[in-house]
Parts: C-alpha cells; sequence; structure tokens
C-alpha cells in the first residue's frame, strides 16, 4: 500500500478534517470486518410484525431452525403504530427529533415481542448499551434481535420539508451491517420485491429482479419500498455493496436468501 500510517498521521495533524488529501489517503486505510459472517435481517414492522400471529410464528421458526448455519442480527422495524404517533406528534407542531425517539420507542416495542417469542430459544434482545455485548450473544446462540430505529433520537438530521424522521429503521438495520462489515443485509418486507409501482395500488406492477441505486433513482423508485436516504447510504458503503428485499410471507425465503440465494429483489450500490 502506498500510504503509510504515518502519511495519514502527518496529514490528520495538518489538515481540516474535509481535506480532499487527507480524505484520499484515509480512503486507502485498511478497512476492518468487525462482524464478517453474520448477516443483517430487517423485519418489517408495519409489513411483516403488524400482520401479528400468521405472518410471525413462522418467521420465528425459521429464524430458530436458520441460526444453526448462520449469524444473525435481527432487527426490528417500527410500522403502523409510529405512523400513527407521527400523525398525533406532527399535527401538534413537534419536530423531527420528537418524533424520532417516538418511532424508535414503537421499535423497541417489537423487538421486545419478538424477544419473548425467541427467549425459550436462549436469544435475546439487547438495547442501546446491549450493543456492546452482541458478539457474545452472537458467539452462545448464532443470533440476537435490536431495535432497528437508528439512535440519533433529538439529534436527527431532519428532511428540508417536513417532520417526519428521514433515517428510519431501513436506515438503521442498514448502517448496523455497514459498521459491523457483516456478510449480508436482507430487508425481510410482505411483497416479492420491488415493482415498478406499488403492486398494493397497481395490479399492473412488474417485478424488478435486480437493480441499482442508480437505476432505481433514474426510474423514479428511489422513494418504493426502503427509504429514500437508504440508497445513498448503499451507494457510499464500503462493506455492504447490496441488500436483498425479500418476501417474508413466503416459507422458506428467508433460510434461501440466507443460503446465497435470489429470491427477491437485490439492491445493488453500483
Ligand atoms: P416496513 O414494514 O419494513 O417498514 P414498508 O411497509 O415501509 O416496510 O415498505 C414495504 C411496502 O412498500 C410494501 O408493502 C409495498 O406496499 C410498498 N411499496 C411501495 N412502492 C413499492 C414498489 N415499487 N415495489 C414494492 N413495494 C412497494
Ligand atoms: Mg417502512
Amino acid at each position: 500500500m502506498a500510504n503509510t500510517t504515518a502519511d495519514i498521521e502527518a496529514l490528520l495533524m495538518q489538515r481540516s478534517l474535509t481535506d480532499p488529501e487527507l480524505l484520499a489517503v484515509a480512503e486507502t486505510a485498511a478497512d476492518y470486518r468487525i462482524l464478517p459472517d453474520a448477516t443483517v435481517i430487517k423485519i418489517g414492522g408495519q409489513s411483516v410484525i403488524d400482520r401479528g400471529r400468521s405472518a410471525v410464528y413462522p418467521l420465528v421458526e425459521e429464524i430458530v431452525a436458520v441460526r444453526k448455519n448462520h449469524q444473525l442480527l435481527i432487527g426490528t422495524g417500527a410500522g403502523t403504530r409510529a405512523r400513527h404517533l407521527y400523525s398525533i406528534a406532527a399535527g401538534l407542531g413537534l419536530p423531527a427529533g420528537v418524533l424520532s425517539q417516538l418511532g424508535a420507542s414503537v421499535a423497541d416495542q417489537n423487538a421486545a415481542m419478538l424477544g419473548q417469542l425467541l427467549a425459550k430459544h436462549g436469544i435475546s434482545n439487547v438495547s442501546d448499551a446491549g450493543l456492546s455485548a452482541v458478539p457474545l450473544y452472537l458467539a452462545e446462540v448464532n443470533a440476537v434481535i435490536f431495535s432497528g430505529m437508528p439512535p440519533y433520537n433529538l439529534w436527527m438530521r431532519p428532511a428540508p420539508e417536513g417532520v417526519i424522521p428521514p433515517y428510519r429503521t431501513d436506515a438503521g438495520c442498514f448502517l448496523l451491517a455497514e459498521q459491523f462489515g457483516c456478510k449480508a443485509m436482507i430487508f425481510v418486507k410482505d411483497e416479492d420485491g420491488l415493482f415498478t409501482a406499488n403492486p398494493k395500488t397497481d395490479k399492473s406492477a412488474k417485478f424488478i429482479p435486480k437493480i441499482s441505486v442508480d437505476e432505481m433513482k433514474a426510474r423514479g423508485l428511489h422513494d418504493s419500498i426502503l427509504e429514500f436516504p437508504m440508497l445513498d447510504l448503499l451507494k457510499a458503503a464500503k462493506h455492504v455493496r447490496e441488500a436483498q428485499v425479500i418476501n417474508g410471507l413466503v416459507a422458506g425465503n428467508l433460510t434461501r436468501a440466507l443460503n446465497g440465494e435470489h429470491v427477491g429483489t437485490l439492491i445493488t450500490a453500483s
């Protein structure tokens, strides 16, 4: 490698921390994958957990079976209760940072419920500080549950318009996957993947098996099955360069996706 630690250190000491040369050199530094064998799966809030038993029980069974061969970081979405809170809070004139805290409390509730269902299998729900114990949980039982909302809370960077927090549970789960240098990111939702339009409202919508971030934006699909800031996070990612969106209502899909099969839509960084 051309640049040594000494080069980076010299630049860091002398330059602005956003200096282009400094950034270029820092970019060449080796990347350490913290949890390279783990996969982050996000269980949708509105799309899966809000459906209750019929959707959640089969997934729980699948998780219990599949964790024998895969390390799983299981993040939860928020869903309809969060949307209800957002509408009340927005009506009260409250800001994005407050809505972010409210949304997080709902993702916490979903993580708590999933944690109780998986408790007898030794799989725990960890919160905030508990994330530091993730390696231990993975080493012991190959799986752990976390609440998907990123903990920006009051410090949530607001969107240019409106008070809905732009970084919600899709982004929260993906950021964890990327920071930990995980093997893969799977979004478990209630449609087969991405379509040319919302399949719930447009019967002529066509399935798209694979698409890049740029193509998604060009086709006006940036605000569809994933939170739109997710696309830029994926594009800028170093480790997790694709994410698969799968239909968690179809038995076996999660297992197949974890085994590396293409069962939904692959969204690629480039
Ligand atoms: P989560 O439960 O993870 O928050 P969402 O409900 O926010 O998931 O997102 C999944 C939903 O996105 C699907 O149920 C679908 O109705 C909707 N959706 C909107 N546009 C599209 C599209 N182009 N392709 C697929 N799904 C779409
Ligand atoms: Mg959503």
